[in-house]
């Protein structure tokens, strides 16, 4: 009996060539691109503060919080400031969801002799997933592109082409394909943004917050600039959505990717 041969997935291997830190600036997928000049400058609850030109990778903000501890160790001034916020209207507070490093120049200002000098440290989502830039499992019918799924990575070459095109076959793949634990990473920042998104939509339906929305761009970052600035985490357990030990187990949750483990898992054993 003929038995086919399947061939054997290839594993992807970065050499921390430095390549996807280097320039950091404005490199966002197309797509995302076009969102933000659509939406994010006065027309939905969340404003980006800087141009997408300006603005590198957003750290989640208890990421945030880690990257200023660290780049006193690292002895690096990382320039960590407010990328996405909501204002609020009924505390009159700019609730800041993401933060960006707004260093001299294009490379992450971690970036030393070609190397990261917080390597050794859990980094941020965005370190980790890459050379994702997103998960398969988010837009249109549940399932994305498979060409914009990753960044430019030359470790990419030999699994591009093998890429299955069917869905189910995807995921398979890619779990084994990325033993490094970036495709995890990817899947598990989307849960993060699904749930950002869920959540401001439920507390402005509670009327927690009372998002400006439709207000004039440069009306509005005025606002936030006079507005007292406090962290989305930080806002949940003041306005009691969550308790304190609420919210680190939530982080605990998502720094151990365990929505993405799970996710992953009953997709592939539901195949
Ligand atoms: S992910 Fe790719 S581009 Fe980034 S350091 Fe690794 S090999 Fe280089
Ligand atoms: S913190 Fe490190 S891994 Fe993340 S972008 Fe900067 S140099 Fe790259």
């Amino acid at each position: 009996m003929f038995i086919p041969i399947q061939p054997e997935i290839p594993k992807f291997q970065c050499n921390a060539c430095g390549s996807c830190c280097s320039h950091i600036r404005g490199i966002i997928p197309k797509e995302d691109q076009e969102f933000i000049r659509e939406f994010a400058f006065g027309k939905m609850p969340v404003v980006q503060l800087v141009p997408v030109e300006r603005m590198t990778f957003p750290l989640w903000d208890w990421e945030a919080k880690r990257f200023m501890e660290w780049q006193k160790e690292a002895n690096v001034n990382a320039n960590i400031k407010p990328l996405r916020v909501i204002f609020d209207l009924k505390s009159n507070k700019a609730i800041v969801l993401t933060y960006f490093m707004d260093g001299e120049t294009d490379a992450c200002p971690f970036l030393k002799e070609n190397k990261c000098s917080i390597y050794h440290t859990k980094r941020a989502y965005v370190c980790r997933l890459f050379p994702f830039n997103m998960g398969p499992f988010i837009g249109n019918d549940g399932m994305n592109q498979k060409e914009s799924l990753f960044g430019e990575c030359w470790a990419m070459e030999k699994i591009l082409p093998q890429l299955p095109d069917n869905f189910e076959k995807m995921v398979g793949f890619l779990s084994e394909a990325f033993p490094d634990g970036s495709f995890i990473n990817a899947v598990q920042n989307d849960i993060i943004i699904e749930w950002a998104n869920s959540t401001i939509i439920e507390l402005a339906r509670k009327k927690i917050i009372k998002p400006a929305v439709n207000y004039p761009y440069e009306f509005l970052l005025k606002r936030v600039s006079n507005a007292e600035k406090i962290d989305f985490t930080d806002f949940l357990v003041e306005s009691s959505y969550l308790s304190r030990e609420e919210k680190e187990i939530l982080i605990k949750k998502f720094d151990g990717n365990a929505d993405a483990k799970e996710k992953i898992e009953n997709f592939l054993s539901s195949r």
